[in-house]
């Protein structure tokens, strides 16, 4: 018998196929999970590279589950956007995260900022924007320090509406950023229509960077056309010094990777924030 956690509902019908019983137990266990706060955010420390300091984190959802223990977004985000469960969990993840950015500006822990990801499905709800301004008010977080990350698919998707939506959150003062950037469709036409401030280089660039001098160009060539159109540059996934070394030679502004830190629980993360610096 398939384990799914005592809170969810276990459907076993002959006609149905065992990948079928697999997304019903999930989509049940997540109703649970949301129901019984099973849900918890981690953050990762984002690195300025001229002074090392931690300029901010991204908060990254993790499922506390009572039996499998704590299983990471890639098993239930996809499935959660389908069954548009995405939306009630997403709501959680803007509201915590500014809660904890909003606690740790209060403790003197710097200016932070927080960035928060986005579904397809919230980006597109016909209250976003509304939604967003009321967690600000309840939260305290003023709007400069949320940064919310947005996917080149969700911008293309209706090119038009994605922009009103942009400029309505930029009107509010929220900062915006295109995260995976280089993996999607998108047209570079489009990319200074949008109204973004950073531009989040994909995982699989930086990796690139060592060993091939195409990788290595390309980074350089991405830097240079986000600066070109007065976007802040973040490197993802940045794991050894050779990358590191690299993005700060072409003027890469920050760095998110475990090179300085993986994502952490809150505890662990706030010892860094105290701390400030990773040099
Ligand atoms: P993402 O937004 O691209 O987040 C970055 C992912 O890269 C995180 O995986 C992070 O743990 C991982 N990472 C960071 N630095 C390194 C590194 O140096 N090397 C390697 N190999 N990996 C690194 P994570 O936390 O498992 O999240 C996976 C994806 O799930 C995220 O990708 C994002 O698309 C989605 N996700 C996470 N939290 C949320 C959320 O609250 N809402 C929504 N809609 N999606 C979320
Ligand atoms: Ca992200
Ligand atoms: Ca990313
Ligand atoms: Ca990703």
């Amino acid at each position: 018998a398939k384990q799914t956690g005592r809170n969810a509902v276990q459907f076993y019908a002959p006609h149905m196929n065992a990948h079928a019983i697999d997304r019903l137990a999930l989509e049940g266990a997540l109703r649970g999970a949301l129901r019984d706060d099973q849900f918890e955010l981690y953050f990762q420390p984002q690195v300025d590279l001229g002074s090392g300091r931690v300029v901010g984190t991204e908060a990254l959802i993790r499922w506390r589950h009572p039996d499998f223990g704590t299983v990471r977004p890639d098993r239930f985000i996809g499935l959660a956007e389908e069954t548009g469960l995405i939306v009630p969990i997403g709501d959680w993840v803007l509201r915590a995260a500014c809660r904890q950015n909003r606690a740790w500006q209060h403790a003197g822990l710097g200016p932070l900022r927080i960035a928060v990801n986005l579904s397809a499905r919230q980006f597109s709800e016909p209250g976003l924007v509304q939604n967003v301004r009321r967690v600000l008010d309840e939260t305290g977080l003023a709007a400069p320090s949320l940064e919310i990350e947005l996917t080149e698919s969700m911008m293309m998707a209706d090119v038009e509406a994605a922009i009103e939506t942009m400029r309505c959150l930029k009107a509010m003062g929220v900062k915006l950023s295109i995260d995976d950037f280089g993996t999607g469709y998108s047209s570079l036409a489009y990319l200074k229509r949008f109204p973004v401030d950073v531009l989040k280089i994909d995982r699989s660039f930086i990796r690139d960077i060592v060993g091939s001098p195409d990788g290595a160009a390309m980074v350089d060539a991405i830097i240079s056309l986000a600066h070109g159109l007065r976007m802040q540059v973040i490197a993802e996934g940045v794991e050894t010094l050779e990358q590191l070394d690299y993005l700060r030679g072409c003027g890469c502004d920050e760095v998110q990777g475990h090179i300085y830190a993986r994502p952490e629980p809150v505890r662990e993360v706030e010892l860094l924030l105290r701390k400030g610096t990773m040099e």
